[in-house]
């Protein structure tokens, strides 16, 4: 399967290139990666058997654990940056800003996003906490509303899943709503909408406690 990984990762990087879709062409370096370790390995195994030196089997062992603590490495990097792509960052980062800067009063937060490269496409899921007496037709309003503002100002053509969450007395301190009927404390705080709070996974904000100054 080494040589199939290494054809198949060839060609996932010249199509990659031609689509400029860095998604695709991560992949295609991590195939060809693969190759070229299943590669070595059996080359490994091969001449462990043919030379019968016991050194080479130690030094074998060695690389395959170097290995695998470098694909950990990588994976708990990448959780790290939001579940997302690196390369993905600045293209997330460019909805976020145009969301905290059109943003609506009725949008209490958004949380749990999470954002991924399909070629030409940007998909992004994300809960969105809105006052909890909306009608299910106001709640569709504002969830389109958002979509429509990220694909008018975006450069990238955004698939939006949002699944809206109803607001606990919890998220008063930051909500914005005017003459809200249901308001259990006064507004105190203003946050940005920056990646490190809307990729919490947390319900709300409440637990938090970075803060931004009032505007
Ligand atoms: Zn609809
Ligand atoms: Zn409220
Ligand atoms: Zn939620």
């Amino acid at each position: 399967t080494g040589a199939i990984n290494g054809l198949l990762g060839w060609y996932m990087i010249r199509e990659g290139k031609k689509m400029l879709s860095i998604t695709i062409e991560g992949d295609g370096r991590h195939l060809i990666t693969d190759a070229v370790m299943s590669a070595g390995l059996v080359i490994g195994l091969v001449l462990i058997d043919l030379t019968k030196i016991a050194v080479l089997d130690s030094l074998l062992s060695i690389a395959i654990g170097l290995f695998i603590v470098y694909t950990a490495y990588k994976l708990v990097r990448k959780s790290v940056a939001g579940l997302m792509d690196e390369t993905d960052f600045s293209m997330v980062d460019e909805v976020l800003q145009i969301l905290n800067k059109n943003r609506e009063i009725e949008w209490i937060d958004i949380h749990n996003l999470r954002a991924q490269r399909y070629g030409n496409e940007l998909h992004i899921d994300c809960h969105m906490t809105l006052p909890n007496y909306f009608d299910l037709t106001r709640v569709h309003h504002e969830v389109s509303k958002a979509d429509e503002l990220v694909n008018q100002f975006g450069n990238i053509k955004t698939e939006f899943f949002i699944h809206a969450d109803p607001c606990i007395p919890e998220c008063c301190f930051y909500c914005r709503m005017p003459n809200c009927p249901i308001r259990s404390q006064e507004k105190t705080e203003d946050y940005i909408w920056d990646m490190a709070r809307v990729a919490q996974n947390n319900k709300h904000f409440a637990t938090e406690t970075i803060v931004i100054a009032h505007e």
